[in-house]
This record gives structure tokens, sequence and C-alpha cells, in this order.
């Protein structure tokens, strides 16, 4: 695709944000400190910042979709307050087993499954394969790599643990590791 940009993905809980289970109201969630900051990076980067994350506690009843959309508004606003913009938000609320129709539903957006990015990559014109998505589990990495980008762990949220106990036997490892997202985007953007 010709004037196709590179994106940096980022997941939202353990990512953006700190993990603590089913966001279920905004007011729970928490961004972390350096958020932001990595952010504003990728802005000044030229790269096209895009949040990715599967919020399955839709489709399992837990919380109504509009707490979603709240908790997205309220990101938007601290990051505007810092001078920091996301140019795509994508979020899958379906899960395959949970739930009725429409959220539950064996759908092709939930990591690792790519829809998330291709559907952003068609909107904002992506160029996958010279993208990175950063995120604190697996699914992060096999949902990069899925559509040819590389994939990035932070320690943050699930990722130590990820690391410690499962990574060993990964077939394929993390193509970077970092301490947190701002870690993470920095060595992207300076590396190229
Ligand atoms: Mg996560
Ligand atoms: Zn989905």
């Amino acid at each position: 695709m010709s004037g196709a940009r590179p994106a940096i993905f980022i997941d939202r809980d353990g990512t953006i944000s700190d993990e603590i289970g089913y966001v279920n109201h905004a007011s729970r969630f928490r961004v972390f400190p350096w958020s932001v900051d990595a952010i504003r990076l990728i802005n000044k980067s030229g790269r096209l910042a895009v949040m990715v994350t599967n919020q399955a506690g839709v489709a399992r009843g837990y919380f109504p979709e509009r707490v979603v959309q709240q908790v997205h508004e309220g990101l938007l606003e601290t990051l505007r307050a810092g001078d920091a913009r996301l140019d795509g938000l994508y979020y899958c609320p379906h899960h395959p087993q949970a739930g009725e129709p429409p959220y539950r539903q064996d759908c092709d957006c939930r990591k690792p499954r790519p829809g998330l990015l291709t559907r952003a990559a068609a909107d904002l014109g992506i160029a996958l394969e010279r993208s990175w998505v950063v995120g604190d589990r697996l699914g992060d990495l096999q949902v990069a790599w899925a559509v040819g980008a590389r994939g990035a762990l932070v320690k943050t949220g699930y990722g130590r643990g990820e690391l410690r106990h499962h990574a060993p036997s990964w077939p394929r490892q993390p193509d970077l590791v970092a301490e947190h997202v701002l870690e993470a985007v920095s060595r992207i953007v300076h590396a190229a």
C-alpha cells in the first residue's frame, strides 16, 4: 500500500494502565504515569498510535459496553491534557462462549486473532509489516506475528509472570522486552 504508515499498537490493561482485572467502572481505570509520554513519543515519531484491547467483560455481562466507552473517553482526556493522542482505538467486546449474541460470537477480532489490527490498517492506512504491537501477554505478541508485525513484551501487568513462567517454552521469543511501555516505545522509535 503506497503512503501507508507504520503504527505502534498498544494493548490497554497491563500496558497503558494497571492490570486490575475487569475494569467494570471507569473509576477503576489507572493509567500508568509514563503512558502519556509513551504515546506522545509515538505521535512525534510520525507513526500512528493505536490502542487495541480485548474487553470480553462485556460479553460476560460483567459490565455494559458503555463502561468501555467511558473509560476510553477518560483516557483520551488524560492524553489530551498531556498533549498526546491516539490515532485509533479498537476493542473487542466478544467472547466465543460467554453471554448472549451479538456479544457471544466466534469473532475475528479477539486477540490473538488479527481483526482489530486489520480493521485499523484498512481505516488508517497502516503498513503492518513495519509496525509493532506492545503488550503484556503472549496474545499481544501472537497478534503482531499474525499480521507480520513485531511484538514487544512489557514487564508491567502480566508481563513479568509471562516472561518468568511461560516464555521459556514459547517457540518464538518477543522481538523486544522492556520494563514498561515508555521504554518499549523509545527503543522502537530510536532504533529506526
Ligand atoms: Mg494486557
Ligand atoms: Zn471480537
